[in-house]
Parts: C-alpha cells; structure tokens; sequence
C-alpha cells in the first residue's frame, strides 16, 4: 500500500492585498514516488526542504498529479524534470479558455508543460497500486482528486473540491469558478468515498462519530515575518474552529 507524507500544510489565508496561496502538497510512496500537487513559486524552498526531510530527491518523483490548473497548485513542475505531469483533460481544455472571472488560472499554464510528459488521466485511473483519480468537477471544469487505499481505509486528497472542513458543513467548496451543482456533487462524492481527507487548504482530518472533524496532520500555525530583526512578527494560529487567531509574538 502507498504511504502517505503531508509535506505541505495547506492554509486558507487572505489578506487584502492579494492571497498568500498555501496549498497541501501530498507526497505517495509506492512502487513510485508521486506528488499531488506541487504549489506555487513562492513555497519551492519550502518543498525542497520537505522532500529531503523525507529522504525523497526531487529527480525520483516519477509523477505529478495536478488537481486543478490554478497557480497556487501547479507552478513547481520545473522542480521535478523526470516526471510525468498528471491531469484531466477537461483541465487542459479549461485552462485554454478559464471561465470569467477566474484569474487563479493563467494561460501561461500550458507552456509550463511544453516538453513534459503529459498523461491525461480520467476517473478511475490507477495511476498507482492503491491509488487512483476521482474526477471531482465544480471549483474547475476538470478538477480531480487522488483515493489512496490505506490500512485505515481509503483516503481523499481533495486539492479544491474539498477544500476545508468547512465544506463537509456546507456541502460546497470554499469557491466555485465553474458550476455550483457539479461543485455540490463532488463534495457529496468525496464524502462518499471517504473519511479521512488531505484538503486542499487546510490540515488533514478524519471525520468522526455524527461527522465530527478531528485534525490529525499538518501545522497548526504559520509566521509572518514582517522584517529582517524579528520585530513585529506575528504568528497566525489556527483556532479549534477551524479559523486563523492572530498571536502577535514580541
Ligand atoms: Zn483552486
């Protein structure tokens, strides 16, 4: 069975100018090293240093699945030169012509994937013993998930679809680019097919008696670091609801 390691905590913070983009990047060990999503520029440092963390070099990630096209998931493919770049080819279609107002896809997308090897994947493609594609359409035309069977049964690494625990309340993703009822009918696929989540911003959690939501991977805060001499850094916290306390540290 693949073995799961939450190498990126995903976030849902915004601020008002302009939105920080902290997803979940999931790392799968089986028979082959693969990567749900791989964030944005501005996290590759971060994901360099997860992957030594986990013993992983970046040149044996043998894939990459892209959940959606959005540039906080999908800019650190250059990271990764032996491997194939994974997504659904309503995606594709999609991030040639992104629907108004979604500006979280930028048309450049797809010359990050000139020269790449690109395998278009559809629902129930293993893509890997035990781990396989969902097609979970709504916050895209051609989002995606990845169902990873594992000892505790099988896991939902969510990207956007699901993409906090808010959503298993309001039966909707946080955002909607393409269609409410396809976005509705893949949350309700999720839960159906599911337990335990990897969000697409936020922690991991598994749902509990009466679908209680209990945390059990990733950070639980984040820092800002305001200036070079540590003064007014602040640290951001996540409060048991689920949303981000402000903890101002001296
Ligand atoms: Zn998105």
């Amino acid at each position: 069975m693949p073995e799961i390691t939450h190498l990126l905590t995903g976030f849902h913070v915004n601020t008002d100018q302009g939105n920080l983009g902290l997803c979940t990047i999931a790392l799968l060990r089986g028979r082959t090293n693969i990567l749900v999503d791989v964030g944005h520029q501005g996290r590759a440092n971060q994901l360099a240093a997860a992957l030594e963390r986990a013993n992983v070099p970046r040149e044996d990630i043998h894939g990459v699945v892209l959940t959606h096209a959005h540039w906080d998931h999908c800019q650190n493919t250059d990271m990764f030169p032996n491997a194939k770049i994974m997504i659904h080819p309503k995606e594709l279609e999609y991030a040639r012509d992104p629907k108004r107002p979604d500006l979280a896809t930028a048309r450049y997308f797809l010359n990050t994937l000139e020269g790449r090897d690109v395998e278009k994947v559809v629902e129930g493609a293993e893509i890997e013993p035990g781990v396989r594609i969902l097609e979970t359409p709504g916050h895209t035309k051609g989002h995606i998930s990845v169902l990873v069977d594992t000892p505790e049964g099988q896991v939902a690494i969510s990207g956007d679809a699901l993409p906090w625990a808010n959503s298993v309340v309001t039966g909707q993703p946080m955002i909607i680019f393409w269609d409410e009822k396809e976005a509705a009918e893949s949350v309700r696929k999720l839960l159906s097919s599911s337990r335990i989540f990897y969000p697409g911003h936020d922690r991991a959690f598994r749902l509990g008696e009466g679908n209680a939501v209990e945390y059990f991977s990733g950070d639980d805060s984040l820092r800002i670091m305001l200036s070079h001499d540590g003064v007014g850094d602040m640290t951001l916290r996540v409060a048991p609801d689920g949303t981000m306390a402000p903890t101002v540290i001296g």
